[in-house]
């Protein structure tokens, strides 16, 4: 059987970096918030090609504090809207709902499955303060677009960069693009840690000492709570394995590039749908998606040829039962994609002779 995703075979190559990464923190006594931390915060820094790194939970925390940040600087208030994707994960929406603000779900390109820029403009009211630009599945959103209508209507602009550690736009890295930025670590993103993590990227000085006090019970200063804050730290020990994996993060890029060009110069069924990339562009392949019309009967078919695959994602946000008030929105673009969207296996890992039985079973399916 070909797995969708194989995390023990990933993380083997790494396994003696991996294991004295560990065995340092253990033997160094501190466990929260020590050095590991920091080196890792400035490691992720430069990689972003960012001012500032804040490591946390997971990714849900980052977008979260990022959110409370900038209502604790007074930069949003509650009720205001923020534009998100229609079609992004659950946890970006409910970054936002979770604060008290509004989402505003704007429907993506079908091409790229990121924020369509040109449906922004209609969705601004005065009470739009923000976009959230969530760079769907490894490709970054078109955020010289985005950037200048946030300039126009002077809004603030949030990247979140789950799924896209180390794409670029225009030669610029992923959480260097706008104001902020969320990253995951969860062990299946391309720099994944073993068990949950996240960090947030900005420029902002002033935002960083606020996320960076939120992330620890509000307190910036021993025993002097200044927000109502959250524990929200990354571990020390996530902290020095990921910075073990941080190194190879290219590499691992690179390898899945290599995957996903076989994949796009060789898959040829006209019932398949392959993912595009912007000229401006570079994709990590966080996950390689394609659409079908007979999603299911596609998914038997593999299955048949020993390949799992997986769904990102079968239910719309808006559809969800915790989403109760967006039940009624009618986003028939993101609905259709949630209907025929199809993620194959694209991992690192893989070889040569598990992605030709891929293409190969992909380009025999017939209906
Ligand atoms: C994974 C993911 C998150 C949440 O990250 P966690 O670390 O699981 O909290 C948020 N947004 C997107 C787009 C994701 O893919």
């Amino acid at each position: 059987m070909i797995e969708f995703l194989n995390l023990k075979s990933i993380n083997e190559k790494y396994e003696k970096e991996l294991f004295n990464a560990a065995k340092r923190v253990i033997e160094s006594g501190w466990y929260i918030l020590s050095k590991e931390v920091a080196e890792f915060e400035t490691d992720f820094a430069k990689y972003c090609e960012s001012d500032e790194a804040i490591g946390v939970c997971s990714g849900l925390g980052a977008l979260g504090l990022i959110f409370d940040g900038y209502k604790q600087m007074g930069v949003l208030s509650p009720k205001d809207e923020v534009i998100v994707a229609s079609n992004s994960y659950i946890a970006s929406i409910l970054s936002i709902v979770q604060n008290d603000l509004a989402p505003v779900l704007v429907e993506p390109d079908l091409k790229t499955y990121n924020l369509d820029p040109k449906k922004i403009e209609e969705k601004i009211t005065p009470k739009t303060k923000a976009i959230l630009a969530v760079h769907m599945y490894g490709q970054c959103a078109d955020m010289s677009e985005i950037n200048k209508i946030a300039e126009k209507y002077n809004l603030k602009v949030i990247e979140d960069a789950a799924q896209a550690h180390g794409a670029t736009h225009r030669g610029k890295k992923s959480g260097s693009l706008a104001d902020a930025a969320a990253f995951s670590f969860y062990p299946s993103k391309n720099l994944g840690a073993f068990g949950d993590a996240g960090c947030i990227t900005t420029n902002d000085k002033e935002l960083a000492k606020v996320v960076k006090t939120l992330r620890n019970y509000g307190s910036f200063e021993k025993n002097r709570n200044i927000y109502k804050g959250y524990n929200c730290r990354l571990d020390e020990l996530q902290a020095a394995m990921l910075g073990v994996k941080l190194r190879y993060l290219d590499k691992i890029n690179k390898k899945r590039e290599l995957i996903a060009e076989k994949y796009l110069q060789n898959i040829d069924n006209p019932k398949i749908t392959l993912p595009k990339v912007l000229p401006q562009n570079t994709h990590v392949w966080h996950l390689f998606v394609i659409r079908v019309k007979e999603r299911k009967k596609l998914q038997k078919h593999l299955l048949k040829n020993s390949i799992q695959s997986s769904i990102h994602y079968p239910l719309a946000p808006h559809k969800q039962k915790a989403l109760g008030e967006l039940n009624s929105l009618d986003l028939p673009i993101s609905e259709k994609i949630h209907k025929e969207v199809l993620s194959i296996p694209l991992y690192e890992s893989l070889e040569d002779n598990e992605t030709d039985l891929i293409i190969e079973a992909l380009n025999g399916f017939i209906y």
